[in-house]
């Protein structure tokens, strides 16, 4: 990869020389910090990059040089749903797709043939010209994953077991059930009744709730042990 930034700052300089830009080290610099990153970065972190290297460029030259950057076809920027837009190295004739952790954030970078020839195929039965695409896989990533299993569905809790609340699936509109039912992520609940069917109640601090069984599978705990008496 060295020697394609090698000939990639080349190009830089020569097309920026042509154009007639102004200080052309200095957007060299950027440039090289840039290369050697090869992530994903928001604008503000790629300002701090450039400070653990040394530099200190104003932020609306940095911004300028990153939108020339895009202009020529050295970067790219990228807005990934909820998240402040990111720029990314381009490497020219490769094509990569991306996998978004809508839980922290990270982002990880895929290529496939079989998918891209998909498309492809899907495009002409439409009769359709594809000229570019973007594929965005939003989920959980592998670490994020992990800490999810060590949650459980409060509705699996058994009599006498208690547990954190951490998280509740279903959205926005879930929380708000929740917030209606009184119950709040880090409150500790203990369950006084479950079945395995129908209602469970349970007690959180010094309440006791009564919840349908759809919302207690969409709550999330950690679990915290038995109650000591019945240890
Ligand atoms: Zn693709
Ligand atoms: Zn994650
Ligand atoms: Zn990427």
């Amino acid at each position: 990869m060295a020697t394609i930034h090698h000939q990639e700052k080349q190009q830089f300089e020569r097309l920026f020389e042509g154009e007639g830009i102004d200080r052309i080290e200095d957007r060299l610099a950027i440039l090289g910090v840039f290369f050697r990153i090869e992530q994903h970065m928001t604008f503000q972190e790629f300002m701090t990059a450039l400070e653990d290297n040394g530099y200190s460029f104003e932020p609306n030259f940095v911004k300028k040089t990153l939108n020339l950057l895009c202009r020529y076809g050295f970067a790219v920027k990228t807005e990934f749903e909820g998240q402040p837009p990111r720029y990314e190295h381009r490497h020219l004739g490769f094509h990569h797709d991306h996998l978004i952790c809508t839980k922290c954030g990270n982002i990880l970078e895929f290529e496939s043939h079989r998918m891209e020839d998909l498309q492809v195929e899907i495009a002409t039965i439409h009769g359709f010209h594809v000229l570019q695409h973007k594929m965005e896989i939003y989920g959980l990533c592998s670490d994020c994953l992990k800490q999810r299993v060590r949650l459980m569905s409060l509705a699996l809790a058994q009599e006498g077991e208690r547990g954190i609340v951490e998280e509740f699936m279903g959205g926005s509109g879930a929380q708000l059930r929740l917030a209606t039912i009184g119950l709040r992520q880090g409150d500790e609940v203990e369950v006084i009744t479950n079945s395995g069917k129908g209602q469970l109640v349970v007690a959180v601090n010094a309440t006791r709730l009564a919840l349908g069984r759809g919302i207690a599978k969409k709550i999330m705990v950690k679990p915290n042990g038995r109650r000591k008496d019945l240890e």
